[in-house]
Formats: C-alpha cells, structure tokens, sequence
C-alpha cells in the first residue's frame, strides 16, 4: 500500500482546510480516524460514503469526490457523532458548510434540486409564515420538468385533507418574515 504524508497535504490543501474552518470552526486536521463517528451514525446505512472517509477525503485535498457524494446532503446533523467524537470534532458543521461552500459555488449537479427545493422553501416561508406543502411541490415539479411526479401520491392527499389545498394562515407572519429576512442576510442572500 502507497504511503500518505498527511502533513504534506494539509500544506497542498491549506485552502480547503481553511476555507473548512471558515465555514464550520471545525480543523479537519484534529481527526485521527477512529470511526467512532460511522459506527454511531443513524444514517451511515443510506450514505454512499461514511462520514469519518468523508473526513479522510477532505484530508487528502479529494474535494471533487467529496462533492459528487451525496452523504453531506444526506446528513440529519443530529449530532450523535459530534457527541461521540474524542477528538471533538463538529462533523454536522462540517457536513453543513460542505453543503453551503457546494451551493454558493453551484459546483454539482445533484445540487440543483436541491437549490430549486430551498429557494422555493424560502420563498413560501416568507410568503405565508409556514411552508405551503402543496405550492412546494408544484414549484419542484415545474423547476425540474418533472410535472407529473408524485401526481398519484399527491391528489389522494389533497382530497382527502392531509395537503392543504390553499396556503396557510398564520398569526405573526412578519415576525417569522423578519426571522427568514435574517436568516437571508447571515447567509448572504442565497435564499
Ligand atoms: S469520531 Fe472524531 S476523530 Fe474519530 S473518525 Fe470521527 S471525526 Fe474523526
Ligand atoms: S450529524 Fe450527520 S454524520 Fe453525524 S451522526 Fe448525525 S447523520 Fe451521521
């Protein structure tokens, strides 16, 4: 087997390991391997690549591989490995500005659904104060080309009242506005 020398690429990576820490606080160098993170993982099952090798690829300067996986957007950042890791590593933050830093710069395609989802998130969040279900999932339908999906699952649940047909009302709609308004501007305007 081919020897690594970490330390020689973390200098050959030391753009990503600080744009890393800018993102999340969390040095990805601390991490020695110990997998106590997989093993406790409630989602390593559906992952296509587990989250302390998701470390290790980062470690090795392997951003393209980390972005064409699809494990960071599978995260629930439930947080059972952080309280798990020796080495105190906040592997949710990690795996969250994984998905910030891949969105900001549009890098991959499997994102694009994604970024249709969460703009029209926004969207009907500031809207209306609470997501409307049913305007989601037209928007998703229409932005994806994709106009008929979940037809035959989503007719049912309208007609039967467990999807709204009209948008929700809710008291205080500014105040959770406001909130979304924030949320935008911390995020720099990507919702
Ligand atoms: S538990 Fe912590 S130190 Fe161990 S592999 Fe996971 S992130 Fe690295
Ligand atoms: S935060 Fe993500 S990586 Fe960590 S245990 Fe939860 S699902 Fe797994």
């Amino acid at each position: 087997m081919k020897e690594v020398n970490l330390t020689e690429k973390w200098k050959q990576n030391g753009k990503i390991i600080e744009e890393l820490i800018e993102h999340s606080g969390v040095d990805i160098r601390n991490c020695y391997q110990c997998g106590k993170c997989s093993a406790g993982c409630p989602m390593a099952f559906v992952m296509d690549v587990s989250p302390n090798r998701i470390i290790r690829m980062l470690q090795l300067g392997m951003w393209e591989e980390v972005l064409q996986s699809r494990t960071p957007w599978i995260c629930a950042l439930c947080a059972t490995c952080y309280t798990r890791c020796p080495r105190d590593i906040d592997l949710p933050k990690l795996m969250d500005a994984v998905r910030v830093i891949t969105y900001n710069k549009n890098m991959v395609d499997h994102v694009k659904n994604e970024k249709i989802f969460h703009s029209s998130f926004m969207k009907w969040l500031y809207r209306y104060g609470r997501i409307y279900e049913l305007g989601l999932v037209l928007d998703l339908n229409l932005k994806t080309g994709n106009l008929f999906n979940d037809v035959e699952l989503g007719l049912p649940m309208v007609l039967k009242g467990r999807l709204d047909f009209l948008p929700p009302r809710i008291k205080n709609k500014d105040l959770i506005r406001r909130m979304a308004e924030r949320a935008r501007q911390i995020e720099g305007g990507q919702a």
